[in-house]
C-alpha cells in the first residue's frame, strides 16, 4: 500500500516537473542570455557577435551578456558551453573550428561537438584576407607566396589559436609554398591584429572583417580575399582565384550554438527571432561595411547547420591529417 502511494507520488511530481518545465520553455526567455564567443573581445567573432546581439536582444526582449572566453582555437569556451544547462540561456558563437577541432586536438578535446552541442543557425559568412603591413616588400599575392616561402622559418604567420580561420588558412598556406612557416598563436585575431599593425609579425590570413577597415584606412595591405568573389569592403582586393592561387579559396561561417539536450521549442524561439534580427537594416549595413554576409535563418536553420557541420567536418579532416599538423 505504502509502495503504491509513494509511486503515487513520484508519478504526481514528475508531471509537476514536466509542467513546471514546459511552462519555463513557454515563457523563455525570462531572464538575460549569456552568449559565449570562445575568442578574444575585438576580433571578428567578438565583433559580428555585438552586432547581432543588439538585434536579438530587441527581438528576444532579454540583455544579452557576451563572455570572452578564449583558449585552444575556440574550444575551451566550446566545451564550457558544452557542459552548461540546456535551458537557452547559455549559447555559444563558434565558427570553423567546430568542424576542425576534433582532427587538430586528435581525441583532447573535452567536448564533442557533434554530439554535445545542439545546433541552432549559421549567422554570418565571410572570406579570409591576406594581410600585411604596407611596406611589406611583395606587391601581389603570388610574390607574397614567394617571398614566404623564401624566408621559411624567418616568415612569422599570426593566427587565433589551432583551430581558428586564421590557423586554417595557415594550414592551406604552407601547404601552397611547401614550406613551413612560423606560425604564432594569439587568443584570437584582435589581438594578432594589434601585434601585425606593431610589426611583431609579418602577416596574418585574417578572417577579412576583421582587417577590412584597417585596409580601407590604408594601415594595411591585402593581397587577396578567399571567397569566389571580391568583398564589396575592399572592392579593389583580388579574389585568391583572380590572383592566381584558387587553391586557397575557404570562408569562414560563424553560427549560433546550445548545449546538447536544449528543449526544441527554445531553439525554434532562437532560430525565429535570429531571422528577424539578420534581417534589420543596422545589422545588415554593419556586416558589409565588415565584408561578411548575413545568413538568412529559414525555419529549418537546425538542420541546415547540423548537415553543414557534418560536410565542413568530412572536407577538413583529411586535408589536416594531410598536413600533420595537430595540436600539441
Ligand atoms: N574567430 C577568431 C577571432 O574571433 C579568428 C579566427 O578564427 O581566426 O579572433
Amino acid at each position: 500500500m505504502t509502495q503504491t502511494r509513494n509511486r503515487l507520488v513520484l508519478a504526481v511530481l514528475a508531471v509537476f516537473g514536466f509542467c513546471e518545465a514546459a511552462l519555463a520553455q513557454d515563457k523563455y526567455p525570462s531572464r538575460p542570455i549569456t552568449i559565449v564567443v570562445p575568442f578574444a573581445a575585438g576580433g571578428p567573432l567578438d565583433v559580428s557577435t555585438r552586432v547581432m546581439s543588439v538585434a536579438l536582444t530587441s527581438t528576444l526582449g532579454q540583455p544579452i551578456v557576451i563572455e570572452n572566453a578564449s583558449g585552444a582555437g575556440g574550444s575551451i569556451g566550446a566545451g564550457r558551453v558544452a557542459r552548461s544547462t540546456p535551458d537557452g540561456y547559455t549559447l555559444l558563437m563558434y565558427h570553423i573550428g567546430t568542424a576542425t577541432t576534433p582532427a587538430l586536438y586528435r581525441g583532447k578535446l573535452s567536448y564533442d561537438p557533434i554530439k554535445d552541442l545542439t545546433p541552432v543557425a549559421l549567422v554570418n559568412d565571410g572570406p579570409m584576407a591576406f594581410v600585411a603591413k604596407p611596406n611589406a616588400p611583395p606587391t601581389n599575392l603570388k610574390e607574397f607566396l614567394a617571398y614566404a616561402r623564401s624566408q621559411g622559418s624567418k616568415f612569422n604567420l599570426g593566427h587565433a589559436g589551432i583551430g581558428a580561420a586564421s590557423h586554417l588558412c595557415s594550414v592551406l598556406f604552407q601547404k601552397e609554398i611547401g614550406t613551413q612557416v612560423t606560425t604564432i598563436p594569439y587568443r584570437g585575431t584582435g589581438p594578432a591584429m594589434a601585434a601585425l599593425l606593431s610589426g611583431e609579425i609579418d602577416a596574418i590570413c585574417d578572417v577579412a572583417s576583421n582587417a577590412t577597415g584597417q585596409i580601407r584606412a590604408g594601415a594595411l595591405k591585402a593581397y587577396a580575399v578567399t571567397g569566389t568573389k571580391r568583398l564589396p569592403a575592399i572592392p579593389d582586393t583580388p579574389t585568391v582565384a583572380e590572383a592566381g592561387v584558387p587553391t586557397l579559396a575557404m570562408t569562414n561561417w560563424n553560427a549560433m550554438f546550445a548545449p546538447k539536450n536544449t528543449p526544441a521549442p527554445i531553439v525554434e524561439r532562437l532560430v525565429a527571432a535570429l531571422g528577424v534580427a539578420l534581417k534589420d537594416p543596422t545589422v545588415v549595413q554593419r556586416f558589409a561595411e565588415l565584408g561578411t554576409m548575413p545568413i538568412d535563418a529559414a525555419p529549418t536553420a537546425a538542420q541546415v547547420l547540423k548537415d553543414h557541420l557534418a560536410a565542413e567536418t568530412a572536407r577538413w579532416t583529411p586535408i589536416i591529417e594531410q598536413s600533420g599538423q595537430f595540436a600539441e
